[in-house]
């Protein structure tokens, strides 16, 4: 099951996940073309080998361990990760789409401080 990346990410895209991925799966890095105009971050399903490197390297606990783990509120960041592949302008404005979508349903998670996000998706 793949890691996925939730709404903390948005507006934060600190990268360090990037830099601890052993197998590149998190995209854009910041020196892919993509990064500048992206909302977030994105993990390729297909591609993550599940070993949990990302997670404490995230300084806003975006990233879930599984889309069975990921809360409710988040549900729809799950496919926006699945359809997001950089290089493909149609696959990251999908995905852009989807994220758009998510900010606007859930205005109220975006109210909150990226730092404090993650403890809000339970509620
Ligand atoms: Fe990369 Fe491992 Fe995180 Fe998957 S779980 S995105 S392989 S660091």
């Amino acid at each position: 099951m793949p890691f996925v990346i939730t709404d903390p990410c948005i507006g934060t895209k600190d990268s360090a996940c990037v830099d601890v991925c052993p197998v590149d799966c998190i995209h854009p890095r910041k020196d892919e073309p993509e990064f500048a105009t992206s909302s977030m971050l994105y993990i390729h399903p297909d591609e993550c080998i599940d070993c949990g490197a990302c997670v404490p390297a995230c300084p806003v606990a975006a990233i879930y361990d599984s889309p069975d783990s990921t809360p409710a509120s988040q549900k729809a960041l799950i496919e926006a990760n699945a359809v997001y592949r950089v290089g493909d302008s149609s696959a990251v404005e999908k995905a852009e789409a989807m994220v758009k979508a998510h900010m606007s349903s859930r205005a109220d998670l975006m109210a909150v401080a990226p730092t404090e996000r993650a403890a809000a998706h339970a509620r």
